[in-house]
């Protein structure tokens, strides 16, 4: 007989959480957690397993703490005149969001976020002792400069999370939205721009407002676009400042040489690791398109998925996706579902899957 969470002494404010959970099944065709369903180029996996050997060589000893090469990879990468001490890394984007909580949330104070958004930072906040506060969006979800400053004036936030493009609703956030919130802030201010590289090509980043801004930060993760959700990698941008903060909350070595080693390659070859950006956007687009033909209400999204309304039981119509194979998410909003955009064929057999129901 095993014991329950009840048996064990732990903090009060744990009590009665819900881990998170995706679930995970093994269905010929997942489109539940915007992954990129396209693996690494054939190019770029020889390159990258060429690293990690060569790391593996000197695993016995513990790897670069401040993971330099990496930093100046991003700080290259990101363009924007950053350096590589503006440039901070961790195990998935997930864990970035930590390491600011961990420094600048924390027991008695707040972050806020627009509802409905990435579900991982309640999560987050809750974990470091600190209040989560939900502010709140338009119908369509969008968010204007004037609501988003007025309601982040009255709640005056230690943290703000931005999401730009929102998941899961997919939807664009303008920079001028950015600028109101931090004139409005006097808190850390998160743009997670995780799928910023499905946005239109000509749209600035939040990454243009950082000078001057320092306690703006921009994150990004290698799990979208750059297909390497498994690796865990996730960054930000942000002044030198900031990265210091983080340094005092991080767990020494956090990087694993293998980690850093693999996305330093991987980060070489960045317009290859992108090639299938375009044809995800295209899907997207596509997606959206049958989606309304069908009689749906997609949002417009300018990230790798779709949220789409006009589903009378999203639970009846994800068991029927289910038992045709086709893993989709129902993020708990009233009459709406959520899919990734997958490779052609993945995307038709949604559609298609859909389209019988
Ligand atoms: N931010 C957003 C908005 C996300 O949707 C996700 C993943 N679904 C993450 C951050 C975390 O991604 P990762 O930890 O894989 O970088």
């Amino acid at each position: 007989m095993s014991a329950s969470l009840d048996d064990l002494p732990l903090r009060d404010d744990l009590r009665g959480q819900i881990p998170y959970g995706a679930p995970q099944a093994s269905l010929p065709v997942t489109l539940n957690v915007n992954e990129n369903t396209h693996p690494v180029p054939e190019e770029v996996a020889d390159d990258i397993l060429d690293a990690i050997a060569q790391a593996l060589r000197d695993i016995n000893r513990y790897p670069d703490r401040e993971f330099t090469g990496l930093r100046e990879g991003f700080a290259d990468y990101l363009g924007h005149g950053l350096e590589p001490e503006q440039i901070w890394a961790a195990n998935g984007s997930n864990e970035v969001l930590h390491h600011l909580l961990q420094a600048f949330a924390g027991p008695g104070r707040t972050a806020f976020g627009f509802s409905p958004t990435y579900s991982m930072y309640p999560l987050l906040t809750g974990a470091t002792g600190a209040t989560y506060v939900s502010g709140t969006r338009g119908e369509d979800f969008t968010l204007s400069a004037a609501d988003a400053a007025e309601q982040v004036e009255r709640a005056q936030p230690d943290v703000v999370f931005l999401c730009s493009p929102n998941n899961p609703t997919g939807t664009p956030l303008s920079l001028d939205v950015v600028e109101a919130v931090y004139e409005a802030s006097q808190g850390i201010v998160i743009v997670d721009e995780a799928y910023q590289e499905f946005a239109p090509h000509d749209e600035p980043s939040a990454l243009t407002l950082l000078h001057g801004r320092e306690r703006l930060v921009v994150s990004r993760t290698m799990s979208k676009a750059f297909a390497f959700a498994g690796a865990r990698v996730g960054y930000l941008a942000a002044d030198p400042a900031v990265i210091d903060a983080l340094r005092l909350v991080r767990l020494p070595y956090h990087l694993s040489a293998l980690t850093q080693a693999a996305a330093t390659a991987a980060l070489r070859h960045a317009p290859t690791m992108l090639g299938m950006v375009d044809d995800i956007v295209a899907q997207r687009d596509r997606i959206s398109a049958t989606l309304s033909a069908l009689g749906y209400s997609p949002y417009e999204s300018w990230s790798n998925f779709v949220l789409f309304g006009g589903v009378d039981d999203p639970a009846t119509t994800w068991q029927g996706l289910y038992d045709r194979g086709i893993l989709v998410r129902d993020v708990g909003l009233p009459h709406t579902l959520r899919v990734s955009a997958g490779s052609e064929e993945e995307s038709t057999a949604f559609l298609e899957a859909l389209a019988s129901l």
